[in-house]
């Protein structure tokens, strides 16, 4: 019987597709907040080219090393072990207090898929539940920030579970079993949508779970065939005849 369905977020919920801007540039301005509160309230700590540069490095090495151990990298960290690299003691830094000034939110070009609320608006009818599973470095409070400006945040009151808050990022198993565990069902009951082949697809199937691979028109070139043979989405509209077909009487 289905339960749940799971959702990844980035291009399965969130539309980056109109994302053109200079990643580097919006990033140096969340690090130049970051500077400017050590520097005026815990350490002095002036040279912001200094720390965005450590802090890329940190972050390639974290992202290098995940890609074998699939232990998520985390940006509270590593703004906490930025700093100290530059000399600030660690007794003095608090990674929540870091992230808040970080001041993550909505990346100027990015949206809701405008397909997103009536089929979760389906899915609340028929009380299936609903839940998150995003390998985002942020944790999740604060993706939640950005997910309220998108409009999205009201359509998950449940479940919402980032890499970064687990330890792991998918495909390995743990965060979709923290996920099945917060909405309280077993892998059989719940389907995971997602653009990724790999982390979502091969990671859902291989926890247990369905597996619905949501791509971009022009794209399904590039898709191995054997990924999401008889699962596969431009639209979250043709989510529910899949559902339909593994599980038939559902609605
Ligand atoms: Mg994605």
């Amino acid at each position: 019987m289905l339960k749940a369905v799971l959702f990844d977020l980035d291009d399965t919920l969130i539309d980056w597709s109109g994302f053109h801007g200079d990643w580097a540039r919006m990033e140096r301005q969340h690090l130049h907040n970051v500077v400017d509160y050590i520097r005026v309230n815990v350490h002095p700590l002036n040279d912001l080219d200094a720390y965005a540069t450590e802090f890329r490095m940190r972050t390639m090495d974290a992202w290098t090393a995940a890609r074998t151990s699939l232990r998520a990298p985390n940006l509270g960290t590593v703004l906490v072990e930025t700093a100290v690299a530059l000399g600030v003691p660690s007794e003095k830094l608090d990674a929540r207090r870091l992230l808040e000034v970080y001041a993550w939110n909505a990346v100027p070009g990015t949206r809701m898929f405008p397909d997103v609320p009536g089929a979760l608006m389906q899915l609340h009818r028929r009380h299936i539940k609903v839940g998150i599973i995003t390998n985002a470095y942020q944790p999740m409070w604060i993706r939640e920030v950005e997910m309220a400006s998108h409009g999205i945040l009201q359509h998950f009151p449940e479940c919402r579970i980032s890499a970064a808050d687990i330890g792991y990022l998918k495909p390995h198993p743990t965060i979709f079993q923290a996920a099945l565990n917060c909405l309280d069902v077993k892998p059989n009951e719940a389907v995971f949508v997602g653009d990724d082949p790999d982390a979502d697809i091969s990671g859902a199937e291989a926890a247990g779970l369905y597996a619905v691979l949501r791509y971009s028109p022009g794209q399904e070139s590039e898709i191995e065939p054997s990924i999401a043979q008889d699962a596969r989405i431009t639209s979250l509209v043709q989510l529910l005849p899949i559902l339909d077909r593994w599980f038939p009487g559902w609605r």
